[in-house]
């Protein structure tokens, strides 16, 4: 059996981004918005039972009868006054309603609302109008939590008919808030119709439906204006570098770029020492109402290795024949020939590092480095290359070689598994995941053992990767850079820190 949609109330809402949201939430001719929430609730299915008991609790307590709206018709409440009072009502003993208690609001008081309500029906209006919140949870559709909130079938349908052409009503994300706006008939008919609607399949889109005079259904749509904020995170690195940005707030796809940033010219495992510290600027896009767009892309990062003894310091910049991606000041690429750790460590969230995992470095008779990572993060092509070994090699286990350009080769050894489509003859691109950490030959855990050869030799891959070749910006581009850094070092200094 399916769970029931939590129904959220409009004063509970209060999304963590978004201080302003409820001021484009529908809003609604309510009369229920002076109702107390236990009336409200219950307001859905019970109100002329409500109003019947609350008349005649009313009446018990011998108020003036002239503060009493016209009788209503006799028929229906005196049927329902008969029934148990529904549970959203007080028991008459409840301090609320016990007349002589100092400093309590007057029971009369307390019935005001709903006697207000009571002269809607002998003029044709609404008995009651409400507004709720539905979450949608796993397995519900828009339909089912229509239907839930005892709205009629052929009504759904003619929502769900209206709705269609201007929402991917299957694609709708769990989580996603569905706004309503209903109210019940008179005349002893309970039966919630539905006003409004208003959905937000994406921050910065909102479809609303109404029910117009005639009772068809219109649809609207708005788009809201985006705008971006610069927000900066520092810190010191614990432990590792992915899990200190991580708890200072960096968002995941920051957090990726800040590391993918630096891949080529760190190994976060053997250069990051106790005492390194971090600092990134990240650009997020916001709704002109307060919802966040995206998570966010990294215009500048800077880190330190060795323990503070180095700083390394990239700008986010898109040279006009080449794709965006970071440089350093002096108008160097970060991409290199090789990267320096082959692994997706944006992967990895556990916090793993340098203290807990000691690793071994580049020695004559070990012949490679060794990396340190949780079984099955994913092992990447240090550069791009051609396959020319794939498969089981003794104590090397499963074992990956890629010949590259300038008589140079990786081998990557212990992987738990190779991935598809990498063997003998298979070019790759850098970066492509070939094969994922593992413990396979000789290998006392799960870790990257990582080797680079010259001309048929292993030499060290810390200090070859320092050498290779990259790109440089010249002329219009450098001219360009320079601006951008400027303006991002200006933004730097203003942008709030992550709270
Ligand atoms: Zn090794």
């Amino acid at each position: 059996m399916r769970d029931q949609p939590s129904i959220l109330h409009d004063n509970n809402v209060s999304p963590r981004h978004a201080p302003q949201a409820r001021a484009t939430l529908v809003q609604v001719r309510s009369s229920a918005a002076v109702v107390p929430g236990w009336i409200k609730r219950g307001a859905g299915y019970s109100s002329l039972a409500l109003l019947a008991v609350l008349c005649w609790a009313a009446l018990r307590q011998d108020l003036p009868v002239e503060e009493l709206p016209p009788a209503p018709p006799p028929a229906a409440p005196v049927e329902i006054a008969a029934a148990p009072p529904p549970p959203a009502v007080p028991p008459a003993s409840s301090p609320l309603l016990a007349p002589d208690t100092a400093g309590m609001p007057d029971p009369a008081d307390i019935a005001l609302p709903p006697i207000v309500v009571a002269t809607a029906p002998a003029e044709g209006l609404p008995l009651d109008s409400y507004e709720m919140t539905v979450r949608l949870e796993k397995g519900d559709t828009l339909a089912s939590i229509l239907r839930d909130q005892d709205i009629p079938p052929d009504e759904v349908a003619r929502v769900i008919a209206a709705l269609k052409p201007h929402l991917n009503l299957t694609r709708l994300q769990v989580d996603q808030d569905i706004h309503l706006e209903m109210r019940t008939l008179g005349q002893g008919d309970a039966t919630p119709v539905l006003q409004a609607l208003a959905i937000r399949p994406e921050a910065r889109k909102e479809i609303t439906l109404e029910r117009d005079e005639d009772g068809s259904f219109s649809v609207h749509k708005k788009i809201f204006e985006v705008v971006a904020k610069l927000v900066r995170a520092t810190g010191k690195v614990d432990g590792s570098l992915i899990g200190s940005l991580d708890a200072a707030g960096v968002p995941h796809s920051a957090r990726a770029e800040v590391v993918r940033a630096f891949s080529w010219d760190v190994s976060f495992q053997h250069d990051m020492k106790i005492g390194d510290r971090f600092d990134v600027l990240v650009e997020q896009s916001w709704t002109s109402d307060g919802r966040l767009v995206d998570s966010g892309r990294v215009l500048w990062a800077e880190i330190t290795t060795g323990g503070g003894r180095k700083e390394l310091s990239v700008y986010r910049f898109k040279p006009q024949n080449g794709a965006e991606f970071f440089w350093y000041g002096d108008g160097q690429s970060v991409v290199k020939a090789l990267l320096r750790t082959p692994l997706n460590l944006s992967r990895v969230s556990s916090r793993f590092g340098m203290r807990r995992h000691p690793v071994l470095g580049f020695t004559r008779m070990h012949s490679g480095i060794d990396f340190a990572a949780p079984s099955g993060t994913p092992v990447l092509a240090a550069g791009a290359g051609k396959v020319v070994q794939a498969g089981r090699r003794g104590g090397y286990g499963n074992w990956v070689k890629i010949l590259h350009a300038k008589g140079l080769a990786t081998g990557y050894a212990h992987l738990r598994r190779i991935a598809r489509g990498i063997r003998p003859g298979a070019r790759v691109r850098q970066g492509q995941v070939i094969g994922f950490v593992g413990s396979t030959g000789m290998s006392t855990g799960p870790h990257l053992h990582f080797e680079l050869h010259r001309k048929g030799r292993p030499v060290n891959p810390l200090n070859v990767a320092r050498t290779a070749l990259r790109a440089k910006l010249a002329g219009k581009d450098l001219a360009r850079f320079k601006a951008v850094m400027a303006r991002i070092n200006r933004q730097r200094e203003e942008a709030p820190i992550i709270e």
